[in-house]
């Protein structure tokens, strides 16, 4: 048995828990969700990928299972994002956002607006991902008795809140918002009575702060989509419509009197079912400083994942518990950094490493698109030499490339290769820290400094340079300047840090023997003469 993701004892746990479900063969609800109220922010994605691999190692143990997740449509309008049209989209507010009409061409209504992307964002990684619509549950009627139960334990429900958040609700509440039959707002409504067949209903103006309502009273059967749970309660009750096995959620939900523990306890208290088993996870901290100001709110799921291959989105998202939280930075070295760990995950995996961890090489497959592939063996350039290509307008990517490994790539490996560099272009243009950033100096600084030692060892170098018996390689470059800096007795810095600074203007670089190697043999002796002259 393969072991030692963090997923690896979280399956333990589930198959123990629900070992009699298992025996029968009865799939594994997975349950998680969203509300379409606007851009699905990069947080969510966690709770995605979490659950989604969750169902992928069941599967992968042969253990039947069915990953729901949810499109939440049925919520009220309850905020104005800044990117739609305020005034349009002002006298919506508080209706249930099925209703809202959409801004783009190709979706049904304004959810899916967020919906579709939403979808198209989770669609590349390959996770077994059912998706649902919420409204359509209660049209059908799926929800009549949960909504019956509540209604009948309204005092329970109250009790509930008022035990766990210390919050209480108004003697008069109940757990239930009608669609208004005259206004069709449902965020703006109050159920008043409820009579065992029929509920009485006020659409009040001022009952919240975000939406006005009309005024109008009623009485109205609540069932088959005439009317909703508010969310707490709302969860404890997909949790025993669906059926659900599995569900964690972010921290969030999880404080003390949060949410969590109140859809627990009229989970198992209302509606008596069991609490599904829990996988808690932290927050994603994102940390784009000029893209959070620009949008004033952070990044959506569409932004990060536009970043990121698929497998390193999985990646970012898997490669800690779920209780650490995840800090992004793609204005720093978040990026590059995923992708050497990548890399480095793939040397264990494919034993090029000299003492594989079968830890790592777990992590490099769970991040893999088609689990029931073996991945190809792939040559890929390093983040930082191919950011560092492909600034350097005299160079030829693939034939950079060839030199590096060593030999022709493949058909696989070209394809990788200019994935890779389709993302690393982007970041170099959008994100990169300046740090990442070169120019090649067409000549050398003027306010180069240089000691009698350092112009005596680039001299050295420049006459070792003009000997047509060196190969114009990287690797025998780089061993001519280490030889040239034993025999000078020169510190190894004073020598490179010129070599950098001569043609990058900066003390660092990379790899200086094939730096060098990129130029023409003649313009690095003119350039070493121009400074030692
Ligand atoms: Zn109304």
């Amino acid at each position: 048995m393969t072991i030692m993701s963090w997923v690896d004892p979280v399956i333990g746990e589930i198959e123990e828990h629900f070992a009699e479900k298992i025996k029968r063969n009865e799939p594994l609800i997975i349950r998680d969700e969203k509300t379409l109220s606007g851009k699905v922010h990069i947080g969510s994605m966690r709770g995605i990928i979490i659950h989604g691999l969750i169902a992928q190692v069941l599967s992968e143990k042969g253990i039947e299972n069915d990953f729901k997740f949810e499109l939440n449509d049925f919520d009220p309008m309850d905020g104005l994002p800044v990117y739609v049209d305020q005034e349009e989209y002002k006298k919506h507010m508080g209706k249930p956002l099925f209703t809202v009409p959409s801004y783009k061409p190709r979706s049904e209504n304004y959810p899916m607006v967020f919906g579709d992307e939403l979808k198209e964002v989770v669609q590349p990684l390959g996770l077994p991902i059912d998706f649902y619509h919420l409204r359509p549950l209660y049209e059908a009627g799926k929800f009549n008795d949960v909504i019956f139960e509540a209604l009948n334990n309204a005092e329970k429900i109250r009790t509930i809140y008022l035990e766990v958040s210390g919050g209480g609700k108004p003697s008069d509440w109940y757990p239930l918002s009608v669609v208004c039959e005259k206004c069709g707002k449902i965020g703006t409504t109050q159920v008043i009575d409820w009579d065992g067949k029929f509920v009485k209903y006020a659409c009040k103006p001022d009952y919240v702060e975000w939406a006005e309502g009309c005024g109008y009273e009623g009485q109205i059967n609540p069932f088959d989509g005439a009317a909703k749970l508010p969310w707490k309660v709302e969860w404890a009750a997909k949790w025993k419509v669906l059926g659900v096995d599995i569900e964690g959620a972010g921290k969030d939900h999880y404080a003390a009197g949060g949410s969590r523990e109140i859809a627990a306890r009229i989970s198992e208290e209302v509606f008596h079912y069991p609490t599904p088993f829990d996988i808690p996870y932290e927050f994603f901290n994102f940390k784009g400083k000029k893209m959070s100001a620009s949008k004033g709110l952070g990044a959506s799921s569409k932004e990060v994942a536009d970043m990121l291959p698929p497998t390193l989105l999985k990646l970012l998202m898997i490669r800690k518990k779920p209780n650490q939280p995840i800090e992004f930075d793609p204005e720093g070295k978040t990026i590059p950094n995923l992708f050497d760990e990548y890399d480095r995950l793939s040397d264990h995996y494919f034993k090029r490493h000299p003492e594989p961890f079968e830890g790592f090489a777990r992590t490099f497959q769970l991040t893999q698109i088609n689990p029931y592939e073996p991945p190809p063996d792939l040559w890929q350039m390093r983040f930082t030499v191919l950011s560092f290509v492909l600034q350097m307008p005299h160079l030829d990517l693939e034939t950079e490339a060839a030199k590096l490994k060593g030999s022709a790539l493949t058909k696989a490996e070209k394809e990788a290769l200019k994935e890779r560099a389709f993302y690393v272009r982007q970041w170099l243009e959008n994100c990169a820290p300046d740090e990442f950033k070169y120019t090649i100096l067409t000549e050398a600084p003027a306010d180069l400094e240089l000691d009698e030692e350092q112009v005596n060892a680039l001299k050295k170098l420049k006459d070792e340079f003009s000997d047509e018996s060196l190969e114009w390689e990287g690797a025998s470059i780089h061993e001519l300047i280490h030889k040239v800096k034993e025999e000078s007795e020169i510190e190894p810095q004073k020598i490179f840090q010129p070599l950098y600074q001569i043609f990058l203007g900066r003390d660092r670089g990379p790899q200086v023997g094939w730096f060098l190697s990129t130029f023409e043999r003649e313009d690095i002796i003119h350039r070493l003469e121009s400074v030692t002259d």
